[in-house]
Parts: C-alpha cells; sequence; structure tokens
C-alpha cells in the first residue's frame, strides 16, 4: 500500500473574532479535506512532547513517526542536513536568521521575507567579516540561513525570533555558558548589515531591511534509524523548507529541492504534486509538506491564512487525492498539521491538532464532515509518533 502523508504546517488555530469566532479551518473553503475526513476516519494527535518546544522540527519527527524525546538535538543541525551541509562530531549548527529589529524590538523574524539573492548577498557579507576556519555562514533560502560552528557554545538557552514578534531583545538573548561569544556575533553583524546596498535598496523600496543576524536553534549531528529499516519503505519528502527535507533526509528518504517552492503563498504546487506522484509509482512513500500557512500565523493575517490554507485544498490535497484514487492500486492518505500557529500569538502552541486518515480507493466522495480543531473531541488523544508509525508501517 502507498501512503502519502500531508501536512499543512501550522494550520491549527484559536477561533479568530474577525472570522466570526470561527478558526482558520473552520472559516476556510476546505471540501476536499472534508471529504477525505467524511470517507476516513479524525483522530486528535499529540504532536509535541511535554519537555520539548512546539517547533515544526519536533512536530515534523513526530509526524514521520519518530520519537522526538529519543532523538532530538535541535532545529539547526536537521536544516543543515537538508542543505546538504555535512556535521563533523565536533561542529554546533546554529539557524542564523536575517531579522529587522526597530526600536530595540524583534520586528520582523523574517527580514520582510527578504529574497535568496539578496539574503545571499548579505550572508556573504557577514561571512567575509565574521567567518573564520571553523566557523561559517552558509547561505539559505529567503531568511534561513546557517552557522556551523567548530567546538561553538552548545549548551545554552536560544531563542526562535518567531516566537518574540514585537518583543524587546535585551531579555531574549542568548543566555548560558559562552552566551557572550553568540551575541558578539548577532552585535557585529549589525556594523555589516547597516550600510549594505541591499538594505538601502530595501528600505527604498518600503521594505523592511535585514538589520542583523539572530542566532538560535544550536545542537550536535542528529541520528535517525532509516526508513527502509523502520518502516520498510523508501519514498521522498517534498518541501520548500531546509527543515523538513533535512529530516527527510536524515531518515533515508530523498528529499530533492523542487524548483518554485518557496515556503509561501507564491509557491509552485504543481510542481510539489508532480514530485510526490511520480515518486509514489515505484516508492511506497511520500511526505508533502505546506509551508504557507505557518507563515501567514506568524504574521498575524487571519485572511492570508485561509487564502493557504484553501490553497493547500485546493492544489495539494485535491490533486493527489484524485491521481491516487484514479490509479485505482491502494492507497493511505493521512492529512494532518504538525501545530497550531494561531494568528493572535503569532507563534506555535502545543495542543493537540486534528488528522484524518483514508484508505482508498474510494471513488466520488460527496459528503463532508468537519475537519478542524474541534472535530473529533470525544475521541482519545494519541501520541503522534506511535499513532503515525503505526500508520506507516501498515
Ligand atoms: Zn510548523
Amino acid at each position: 500500500m502507498k501512503v502519502v502523508v500531508l501536512v499543512g504546517d501550522g494550520m491549527g488555530d484559536y477561533p479568530v473574532p474577525s472570522l466570526g469566532n470561527r478558526t482558520i479551518l473552520q472559516a476556510a473553503r476546505i471540501p476536499h479535506m472534508r471529504r477525505l475526513a467524511a470517507a476516513g476516519t479524525i483522530v486528535r494527535l499529540q504532536t509535541v512532547p511535554p519537555e520539548l518546544p512546539p517547533g515544526s522540527d519536533v512536530a515534523n519527527l513526530s509526524l514521520l513517526g519518530y520519537d522526538p524525546s529519543a532523538h532530538y538535538s535541535g532545529r539547526a543541525p536537521i536544516e543543515a542536513a537538508g542543505a546538504g551541509i555535512p556535521l563533523g562530531p565536533r561542529d554546533v549548527a546554529y539557524r542564523c536568521n536575517l531579522v529587522t529589529v526597530a526600536n530595540g524590538a524583534m520586528k520582523d523574524y523574517s527580514a520582510g521575507h527578504i529574497e535568496t539573492a539578496e539574503a545571499h548577498e548579505l550572508i556573504a557579507a557577514v561571512q567575509k567579516a565574521l567567518g573564520r576556519p571553523g566557523l561559517s555562514f552558509w547561505g539559505g533560502v529567503s531568511y534561513r540561513h546557517l552557522l556551523i560552528w567548530e567546538d561553538g557554545p552548545g549548551d545554552l538557552l536560544t531563542q526562535p525570533p518567531h516566537e518574540i514578534a514585537d518583543q524587546p531583545l535585551d531579555p531574549h538573548l542568548p543566555q548560558g555558558f559562552r552566551h557572550d561569544e553568540v551575541r558578539r556575533l548577532m552585535d557585529e553583524s549589525r556594523e555589516i548589515l547597516r550600510n549594505h546596498p541591499v538594505n538601502q535598496a530595501r528600505i527604498a523600496a518600503g521594505k523592511n531591511p535585514a538589520t542583523q543576524i539572530w542566532l538560535w536553534g544550536q545542537g550536535r549531528a542528529l541520528r535517525l534509524p532509516p526508513y527502509q529499516e523502520k518502516f520498510n519503505r523508501t519514498g521522498i519528502v517534498v518541501s520548500a523548507v531546509d527543515l523538513v527535507r533535512g529530516l527527510g533526509i536524515l531518515a533515508g528518504l530523498r528529499a530533492p529541492s523542487i524548483p518554485g517552492a518557496t515556503g509561501f503563498l507564491d509557491t509552485n504546487c504543481e510542481n510539489k504534486v508532480a514530485a510526490a506522484l511520480d515518486a509514489l509509482r515505484d516508492d511506497s512513500f511520500a511526505y508533502v509538506h505546506f509551508e504557507a500557512p505557518d507563515e501567514c500565523g506568524h504574521m498575524g493575517r487571519a485572511d492570508l491564512k485561509v487564502q493557504a490554507v484553501e490553497m493547500f485544498d485546493e492544489r495539494i490535497v485535491a490533486p493527489i487525492w484524485r491521481a491516487l484514487d484514479s490509479r485505482g492500486e491502494p492507497y493511505r492518505i493521512i492529512l494532518a498539521m504538525d501545530h497550531r500557529t494561531p494568528v493572535s500569538k503569532k507563534g506555535h502552541t502545543r495542543e493537540p491538532v486534528p488528522a484524518a486518515v483514508l484508505d482508498g480507493p474510494v471513488g466520488n466522495v460527496t459528503t463532508m464532515a468537519d475537519f478542524d480543531e474541534f472535530a473529533g473531541e470525544t475521541f482519545p488523544i494519541r501520541i503522534a509518533h506511535e499513532w503515525m508509525a503505526e500508520h506507516i508501517q501498515c
């Protein structure tokens, strides 16, 4: 049986006053997800163990069927794997955001979702000034970059910048053993970026400049038991973001970069769908991740998040379901989200999230069921990695 997992990142939410106290999933036009829920089974999943932060790394690890409590070592090592950067045993990987700080507060964790080409110019300038043997900056996608630091400080507390939107920086600066070294790099980046032509052009165009780097999510290399051994499956992870592609690579799955996949509303859904459907001809597993709802949640934009969720329904869920059903072979679709990113919080929360599982072919489904944060409320909450492992194995 072919198994495909469809993940709308951060789709879960709370009731939103501007939507008549409905959640995003309740307000959005999502007929395919509702049909899938009607023809399948709904569950509620606890994707984040109590002792870990409710990040996409931890939650996607759960949705891939791995216990985060046993494996998780930090976000940046996963992204390094996604970017194809090898980590040595002494390396500590840091996530390096380009951010906009104004009046001492975190104005924008993404520097206006800076374009990748511009970001690479800025990261190259930072590397030139601050890089040295054993400490190097690597340009990633948009605002998401990496620092690999041999024998760098690993045991300290750092804050995800998307979790401190509009808050003053000072209480959220790195704390713990050797924190001064990490803070110094962040401070020094300000001078390097201040008058950079890329930033001058962004300001002139009314866009947020990248005023500094923000380092967080550090950790050492992560090892996962490969999918082939754990689930006797081969397959693909389809995602725009290095974090999720990194998890796929660490799991022994393929995770190619998809042309036009941006991780935002302008992403190329059709290329993502084609990559998944192609893989499912020979392989037995595909994990298709859609980042835009999470980004819109972090922006606090209910209107955009509705649009993102509708896009996921219409351009990811619908064509994949239709294609698998018309092939006539047995398949299982698991529709899920990694965590909630409530627009009112502009950050992640750790409450359980809904998921639905459908075994096909089922032909034409005309009935609809609710697929939202309150559906399946009477069912027990399942630990996500256990439930996923049961359903991926099949
Ligand atoms: Zn997420």
